[in-house]
């Protein structure tokens, strides 16, 4: 649902590329044409850029340029970090199966404790 708004109603450049975490600590996005952009954000936001689960995958960061080659990704709770998979757009997000708690970022579950499991899922879903 918010997913969605966020895609039709808000502006904001969108990158696309692949999640590089090579520099340890330090996010970039692989474009297409061999450029590597750094990728900055909220605290939230750069826990979820250096998840080891999602190393490699196929990322589209929504935010702004604030140099030619570091990118600025917008808040955590205007979700703008996607996978792209096999022809979907997947919003990221974690879940507790024990509490039923989803949240953005990775860590342990604010009720339980338990450490999250990544959840991918369908943008234009709720
Ligand atoms: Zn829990």
């Amino acid at each position: 649902m918010l997913g969605r708004l966020r895609a039709e109603s808000v502006p904001g450049l969108s990158i696309r590329g692949k999640l590089d975490q090579s520099d340890e600590g330090k996010p970039a996005l692989d474009l297409a044409g061999g450029h590597k952009i750094a990728l900055h954000g909220d605290e939230p936001t750069l826990g979820v850029l250096n998840d080891k689960r999602i190393a490699g995958v196929d990322l589209e960061a929504i935010g702004h340029y604030t140099t030619p080659t570091s990118f600025e990704v917008d808040p955590i709770h205007l979700k703008s970090m996607f996978v792209h998979k096999e022809n979907r757009k997947l919003l990221i997000t974690y879940w507790c199966e024990v509490c039923y708690i989803r949240t953005y970022t990775p860590g342990v579950c604010w009720c339980c404790q338990k450490y999250t499991d990544l959840d991918l899922r369908p943008a234009n879903e709720p």
